[in-house]
């Protein structure tokens, strides 16, 4: 086979890196479900189990009689009253609406709505549910929509946030801190008029960006801002004295770790394909180690091979790791909303990485396609194939980032070709190559 070049780094010691199963339910969710969340947990030697959508004390015993520890995920719209989300506890809208995420709109849900985060029910709300977690056995909350009201300010640019009268109450506190306010007589009626008078401007494009209601606006959106902060804050020192080794962590999307998230002891992002390349996930986990914090990446991608990959650069680099397994991935045309690798295959890619001790890693490249594989220092034959990168799958922005340098290989050897090795290169698929490895 000619044209292969195979590049063969260096071996490094490295941190022990652990697997970490997010099933988002537990499975089986009915008698017709195949899947099986404890079954896939002992295959893939998983080291815990966060982001578990739970609340039934049975289920949750049977991780606990298998010693599984486990988070449970809590959200801006945990039910206030039975399955339900009553307008009394959430966010409303300047047209005095509850606000519905855009995603979760075709969801059919019970409880759409949001909690704002300046409603003293939906405060005691949030933290008598997860004082309720941290019994049902939690070892840590996992928050998921951590942005509350700015979520809505990100999705309506220019509709600011929540309106409800505890926020309004609040913005006088916030106006008055910064010094004598404009509105004497301030009242709810009058200031909602006056932001939704600042809106519709807006919108027009009237303001300028020196404008008194540019101003105002952008002071309402501060408040919004720094509103989660506080509720996120207090909501996490009477946590903390309620179980002092609470742990409490966050969906930080694509390991964004703003001010609202770094309230967190760690994120568990989702991270979108075109962010799968090593400049950008070093450049996080500098702040990560900076900070103090955990990062876990939850690829949003029903590619596998680019899963493994994603696998492969945190294990290289000593962090922990999530099984594509009980993902979400947003439907496309002809797609599952869940996404669930194959458990037979994970699971020994996750002996490699757990039993071989150091690793060499390869990176290998001919003229159709790029694999990687790795190869333990004690074995001299066991060798698996990563992941195979045909070309003409690929588009253009994938391709350019599927280069040695994205893999994190530090330094490049160039071996000689062997006949084992070219047999490899033409195996369909990762599956196919480990068996042409393991029979040689
Ligand atoms: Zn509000």
């Amino acid at each position: 086979m000619s044209g292969i070049i195979l590049f063969i780094s260096s071996i490094g010691v490295m941190a022990q890196s652990k697997a970490v199963l997010s099933s988002r339910f537990f499975h089986p969710i009915n008698t017709g479900d195949t899947l099986n969340t404890v079954k896939f947990f002992k295959q893939a030697k998983a080291d815990r189990i966060d982001w578990l959508y739970c609340e039934d004390a049975g289920k949750l015993k049977i991780l606990k009689d298998n010693n599984i520890k486990f988070s449970l995920a809590m959200h801006p719209e945990i039910p206030d009253s039975g399955e339900y989300t009553t307008a009394k506890y959430r966010i409303k809208d300047i047209n005095g609406k509850p606000y519905i995420a855009s995603w979760m709109k075709t969801w059919n849900m019970k409880n759409p709505y949001w909690g704002c985060v300046n409603n003293p029910d939906f405060q005691q709300l949030f933290y008598k549910t997860a004082v309720r977690y941290l019994n049902l056995g939690a070892y840590a909350i996992f928050v998921d929509d951590a942005l509350f009201n700015v979520q809505l300010q990100k999705e309506r640019p220019n509709e600011y946030g929540c309106f409800c009268n505890y926020c309004l109450d609040g913005f006088r506190t916030y106006l008055n801190a910064k010094g004598p306010t404009q509105i004497a007589n301030f009242d709810y009626k009058a200031m909602r008029e006056q932001l939704a008078k600042c809106m519709s401007d807006d919108k027009k494009g009237l303001l300028t960006s020196t404008s008194a209601e540019k101003n105002l606006i952008n002071q309402y959106q501060d408040y919004q801002f720094k509103s989660v902060v506080t509720f996120l804050t207090n909501w996490k020192v009477k946590l903390k004295a309620f179980k002092s080794d609470v742990i409490i962590l966050a969906n930080n999307s694509n390991g964004s770790w703003n001010d609202i998230f770094s309230v967190f002891d760690g994120g568990i992002a989702e991270l979108s394909e075109d962010k799968l390349n090593k400049p950008y996930l070093d450049s996080v986990f500098a702040v990560v180690a900076a900070r103090h914090k955990t990062q876990i990446f939850s690829l949003v991608s029903n590619d596998i091979q680019l899963q493994y990959y994603l696998m492969a650069y945190n294990y290289i680099n000593g962090h922990d790791y999530l099984l594509p397994w009980d993902i979400f991935v947003p439907q496309r045309q002809g797609s599952a909303e869940r996404f669930y690798g194959k458990g037979d295959e994970i699971s020994k890619l996750v002996d490699v990485f757990g039993t071989e001790g150091p690793q060499s890693k390869t990176f290998s490249e001919d003229k159709d396609s790029w694999s990687v594989t790795f190869q333990g220092s004690n074995s001299k034959k066991y060798r698996y194939v990563l992941s195979k990168f045909p070309k003409s799958k690929l588009g253009p922005s994938l391709k350019n980032r599927v280069t040695a340098t994205s893999l994190g290989l530090d330094k490049l050897i160039i071996e000689k070709k062997t006949n084992d090795r070219a047999a490899m290169s033409k195996a369909k698929d990762s599956a196919q190559a480990l068996q042409i490895y393991q029979s040689n």
